[in-house]
């Protein structure tokens, strides 16, 4: 049996990070205190604000890693990870621009024509342009290879038809585009992977419709999208016509790679944390030790992510592995949490810390779903280490 080793590399924190850091929290004190925001839970899938987003486009904070030719900051990804952390952990409003941020603008900036690359990336960095993601659809999740919305040649172009589904803040102010993977040929049972290409398509052309759907909380954060006979240009294609396959792959790398994965409900354990540290009963301890000893680990793996990063490595597997680590830490922190806080924080509907603990409660099943469900994650990393 052939096993493949993980590998989580030890990381220290440069200089640059630690003075980063540091501005990065001036930042954020300075905003919380002129009401620039008010610390939510899962922030980055649910904290939607253009302002915000463009004022860390002022600071440089947005595009840190791409090279400057493309309008980046030529940063590292330490640096990077310093700045989504302390936005996590402040529960800041971090949602508009997180997945350009993350994910889109590396595809465009590997993938588009120069012409489109240059017209979108400089927006993206100023915290002026949004993206969305079109994978899942109504029939189609864990089995991507299956989808079924299609893109058929026309003169000059494509003509897309069909439904995406949960495509999370394509609703958003400054949302302008959507890469979404789609069918180009038709399906081949044999090599289900093949005949899948993604494009860039811009949400405000004609035919896309783009609706809300609430979640149990009552909060639109993800849409249904429709697009009917949507014209989109061949420049609009990324990388090779049928190439969407390892594009999808790569990207995925990066969507389940982040501190996001087991920071969602940080802010939740800080602000617990302030009431729990006066007289501590011993299950107090016993938990907080328990959850402080499990993020130290996480962080330290996810933190060894973005090392392989820095590297030029995509680690597609070490990301499935902390993702499915972190999103069941998630859960496991705020059931710990309701055990240990008083009644009058459980059964309040006032105060940050009760909102929070709501928030927290009624967001966190989503994450061991989204960028991938558990189980999925699972059977990769049993087939990585040659178990499957
Ligand atoms: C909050 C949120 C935001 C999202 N945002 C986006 C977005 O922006 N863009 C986007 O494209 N999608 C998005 N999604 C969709 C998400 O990627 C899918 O929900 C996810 O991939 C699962 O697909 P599904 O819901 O169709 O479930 P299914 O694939 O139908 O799975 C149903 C159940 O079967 C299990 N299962 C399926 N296949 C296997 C298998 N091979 N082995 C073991 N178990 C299996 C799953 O684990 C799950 O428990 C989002 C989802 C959520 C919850």
């Amino acid at each position: 049996m052939s096993v493949t080793r993980f590998r989580f590399p030890f990381v220290e924190m440069p200089a640059e990070a630690t003075q980063l850091r540091q501005e990065v929290r001036e930042f954020l004190a300075e905003e919380r205190a002129n009401g620039g925001y008010t610390p939510m839970a899962d922030c980055w899938a649910g904290g939607l604000s253009a302002e915000f987003s463009h004022k860390l486009g002022q600071r440089g904070w947005l595009g840190m890693t791409w090279d400057k030719q493309y309008g980046g900051h030529g940063r590292s990804f330490l640096e990077r990870y310093v700045v989504t952390e302390e936005m996590l952990a402040a529960g800041a409003p971090v949602m508009a621009h997180w997945i350009a941020d993350r994910q889109s603008g590396p595809q465009i900036i590997k993938n588009a024509a120069p012409e489109v690359r240059d017209a979108i990336i400089p927006r993206i960095v100023a915290g002026e342009c949004f993206c969305a993601i079109g994978m899942s659809e109504p029939g189609t999740g864990s089995d991507l290879a299956s989808v079924s919305t299609r893109a058929e040649k026309v003169e000059g172009g494509w003509k897309v038809n069909g439904t995406k589904l949960w495509s999370t803040g394509a609703h958003g102010p400054g949302c302008d585009y959507m890469i979404t993977l789609l069918r180009t040929s038709p399906l081949d049972t044999s090599a289900r992977h093949k005949g899948l290409s993604q494009f860039l398509i811009p949400l405000k052309s004609e035919g896309v419709d783009v609706r809300g759907i609430a979640d149990i909380g009552g909060q639109v954060h993800f849409n249904e999208t429709n697009f009917e006979d949507v014209f989109v240009p061949d420049s609009h294609v990324l990388g090779e016509v049928g190439g969407g396959w390892n594009m999808v792959v790569g990207e995925l790398a990066l969507e389940r790679s982040g501190p996001e994965r087991f920071l969602s409900t940080f802010i939740v354990l800080q602000e617990a944390m302030r009431l729990l540290v006066n007289n501590p009963t011993d299950q107090t301890k016993e938990v907080l030790g328990q959850v402080v000893a499990k993020i130290k680990t996480l962080r330290r793996m996810s933190l060894g992510i973005a090392g392989l990063l820095q590297e030029g490595s995509s680690p597609e597997m070490e990301a499935a592995l902390v993702k499915d680590m972190s999103t069941n830490f998630e859960r496991e922190l705020l059931e710990k949490l309701r055990r240990i806080l008083p009644q009058n924080v459980l059964y309040s509907s006032a105060g940050l810390l009760p909102t929070l603990l709501r928030e927290g409660v009624l967001r966190v099943p989503s994450s061991t779903l989204r960028g991938g469900t558990n189980e999925v994650l699972k059977g990769m990393i049993a087939r990585q280490l040659g178990i499957r």
